[in-house]
């Protein structure tokens, strides 16, 4: 039994619908039918093996992007169940959202859009969207998974305004610069909230964080203190997961709580409605909104530009840049698939087939093409 939905969520019969028509499924709903397709692509799959900060062997415990969609889609879906918005949309939108993620994580995407300079660019964003209206080629009668207007929607976080009139339809927000559903507006928090939190954990797991150094913030120092008073033995593994649940539990409450009391005061009756308003409408407090920023400054600070981690990328973004090279200068190099796609091409178009088929690679396979290649190892990437 699906709970009533509030009257601004996403709701499927009410829906701008899907590209290439399709009769309805017998059992399930309509976004359900499209977080399925999302599981079952093969853009999904390959997310086990791509960077969420850490490469992925660098151990087995760290976030992976298949783990960090999957924490998104926890959080998503508590928010949205919590307001009474569409959980299946909701869980649609975050499992999809990285499924455009270069491997090497944004080491692999900013080299990739520096090659892809003079070609339209690279932007994982935009590439998400791209899996799955073009790329995912699985079904006999369309290209692409054919998902849902508002799923679409919700992948298309971020856009330029020449990107936009290219998109059409799910282009037409950010020209009249309006908001995406609700669902949509969760999943973009979600995926913060669950970063910011991980990113602790792993950074501290690693070694590159010290206990020291998180309790200056003040997201982490507050619950630290009370997990301190509530427990003082506490061991130091058991005490963070204590604290970042605790972070989550806080930012997340807080986020629920400041949505519902705005949804309220907005006024908004339909999801058009909150399609219309100038500023999204799932936000957190002021003051909870400041620690939250204040603790993705210091990740930024401590954890991503650490030298360990710079020189990581620096790899990352050697290996990206010679198979770019390679594949863009012979593109028989390629597999059958790709390098036949490419043959017709002119320069602009053959760059593209060479991003997608890079971008969909996952690090360890970047990795050993690379090898393949070059001859050279990737030593200690
Ligand atoms: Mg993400």
């Amino acid at each position: 039994m699906t709970p009533a939905l509030a009257p601004y969520a996403a709701d499927e019969s009410r829906s701008r619908g899907r590209r290439h028509e399709e009769p309805a499924p017998a059992h399930r709903g309509e976004y359900q039918r499209d977080r399925d397709r999302i599981i079952h692509s093969t853009a999904f799959r390959r997310l086990v093996y791509k960077t969420q900060v850490f490469v992925n062997h660098e151990g087995d415990l760290y976030r992976t992007r298949l783990t960090h969609s999957l924490e998104v889609s926890q959080i998503g879906r508590s928010v949205a169940c919590a307001l009474d918005l569409n959980e299946a949309l909701t869980e649609a939108i975050c499992l999809a959202h990285d499924l455009g993620h270069t491997p090497f994580g944004h080491a692999g995407q900013d080299e990739l859009n520096a090659r892809m300079r003079d070609f339209g660019g690279f932007e994982h964003n935009l590439q998400s969207l791209r899996v799955v209206d073009e790329l995912e080629a699985k079904y006999a009668e369309f290209p692409g998974l054919n998902l849902m207007f508002e799923t679409r929607e919700g992948i298309l976080k971020h856009c330029s305004a020449s990107n936009a009139r290219k998109f059409g339809d799910v282009g037409e927000r950010f020209l009249r610069r309006g908001q995406p559903g609700l669902e949509a507006q969760i999943a973009n928090i979600a995926d913060a909230v669950a970063y910011n939190n991980h990113d602790v954990d792993d950074g501290f797991r690693a070694g590159l964080l010290t206990l020291a150094q998180l309790r200056e913030q003040p997201l982490f120092g507050d619950q630290l203190a009370e997990v301190r008073r509530l427990y003082p033995d506490l061991e130091d593994r058991r005490l963070i997961y204590e604290v970042i649940r605790r972070m989550i539990g806080k930012v997340v409450n807080d986020l629920i709580s400041t949505t519902q009391a705005n949804l309220e005061t907005s006024g908004v009756q339909s999801i058009d409605d909150v399609r219309k308003s100038g500023q999204p409408l799932v936000v957190m407090s002021d003051g909870v909104y400041a620690q939250h920023v204040a603790l993705k400054k210091f990740l930024n600070r401590h954890l991503y530009r650490h030298e360990k981690k710079l020189e990581m990328t620096r790899r990352a973004q050697t290996i990206i840049r010679e198979l770019f090279e390679l594949y863009t200068s012979d593109a028989g190099q390629m597999p059958e698939e790709f390098a036949q796609q490419a043959e017709d091409q002119d320069e602009v178009g053959r760059a593209r087939v060479v991003a997608d088929y890079i971008a969909g690679m996952t690090d360890r396979y970047a990795i050993a093409r690379h090898e393949e290649h070059t001859g050279k190892k990737a030593g200690g990437l």
